[in-house]
């Protein structure tokens, strides 16, 4: 028996404003964050027998000045990319990603939008949660990490505290102020450590080797933490690597398979952030989680922010690595105030699990979307 034909007929892209849950986020160098510009797409497929599935994927930058990514970019590389894309079976994840690459080079964050649009409706049109389909899921409990940007030692003490007090085992605390700053952040963030509870100590690029390793020297013994991000290149991170015995872990440097490859070769690195817009949506992710786990490597399963349709993405994936592999998820919906979806998670004190319904599992609140402002058929 055939599978019947499904086609890609229409595609609606949505503008959406999301704001931050904490008011101002703070970034190493100065850089602050109130709002994030979300890209969200439905794909809408029809069968020859006239049935309609329809996906839906998110693409939100965190800002423009984290990552080479622009939010209405996003929107005009998919005015490049979606009349490709009519006419293609949406299943067929890898020659989706041939046509977007034919069209456009490059621009991975507006590819994940229709990348993971194109998972939701493999999965329901074959009545599988996406996780299945990305190989299996595991029976872990996804637990989720804060994000809590840069501010004072003092404050981010009783941040962890609110979080901790939320549930939260992981934390990510940014630094990258100076060395003696950044030393007291992460003395003041372990403070009060937990058992089990871990760290990740992000300073998203913004420290030089110099200053790095003299806040690692400030740093009284035996803080349990990753490093993640320290240096803006690879250079700078190799070098502190080679002169410190603290885990690193790449994140804005870990682009692509090739970089990966070269982690791997330099043994630059115990993990990465896996960030699924960073990636280019859930087909990449899926093969830089495998090089990944090949490796040995540690994954934290993320996306640069984004609400329930990007977290929705982020479940899946995450839901397949094995537990030894997996560090964390990254909250994303609970940094932003608007929920676009309703979810079918299974969430308790541990963190959450994929649920059982088909495709990403996710009810899109449509009425929050506004008018579509662009379509193509
Ligand atoms: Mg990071």
């Amino acid at each position: 028996m055939s599978a019947p034909d499904l086609k890609i007929r229409r595609i609606d892209v949505f503008s959406v404003d999301l704001p931050y849950s904490g008011g101002v986020y703070y970034l190493s160098e100065g850089r602050t964050y109130t709002h994030f510009d979300a890209t969200i797409v439905r794909i809408n497929a029809c069968s020859s027998s006239g049935a309609e599935i329809e996906g839906w994927g998110e693409s939100t930058p965190f800002g423009s000045t984290y990552a080479p990514s622009h939010a209405r970019g996003v929107r005009a590389a998919i005015a490049t990319i979606a009349p490709e894309l009519i006419g293609l079976d949406p299943r067929r994840v890898e020659r989706i990603n041939d046509a977007m690459d034919s069209a456009l080079k490059g621009h991975e964050d507006a590819k994940t939008a229709l990348d993971v649009a194109c998972w939701d409706i493999f999965g329901k049109s074959v009545g599988l949660p996406v996780c299945e389909l990305l190989g299996g899921r595991t029976d872990v409990e996804l637990p989720m990490i804060s994000s809590l940007g840069v501010c004072s030692p003092e404050e981010m003490r009783r941040q962890v505290q609110k979080f901790r007090d939320e549930g939260y085992m992981g934390h990510s605390v940014k630094v990258g102020t100076n060395p003696v700053n950044d030393a007291a952040i992460i003395t003041s963030a372990l403070a009060d450590k937990q058992e089990g509870e871990f760290f990740l100590v992000d300073a998203n690029c913004g420290m030089t080797t110099e200053s790095a390793l003299r806040m690692l020297r400030l740093l009284p013994p035996g803080l349990d933490f990753v490093l993640e991000s320290p240096c803006a290149t690879w250079r700078e991170t190799v070098s502190l690597r080679k002169r410190t015995n603290i885990p690193i872990i790449f994140d804005e440097l870990a682009t692509d398979e090739a970089s990966l490859a070269r982690m791997i070769s330099e043994d630059a690195a115990e993990g990465i952030g896996l960030k699924i817009s960073k990636a280019g949506g859930l087909t990449r992710a899926r093969r830089q989680r495998d090089i990944c786990i090949a490796a040995g490597y540690t994954l934290s399963v993320q996306d640069t922010t984004g609400s329930d349709i990007a977290f929705a993405a982020i479940v899946h994936l995450a839901q397949t690595v094995p537990q030894k592999n997996l560090r964390c998820i990254l909250n994303s919906r609970g940094m932003v105030t608007l929920k676009t979806a309703n979810s079918s998670f299974e969430e308790s004190g541990k963190g959450v699990k994929a649920g059982k319904a088909p495709g990403l599992g996710i009810e899109v609140k449509t009425n929050v979307l506004g008018e579509a402002v662009a379509s193509y058929v």
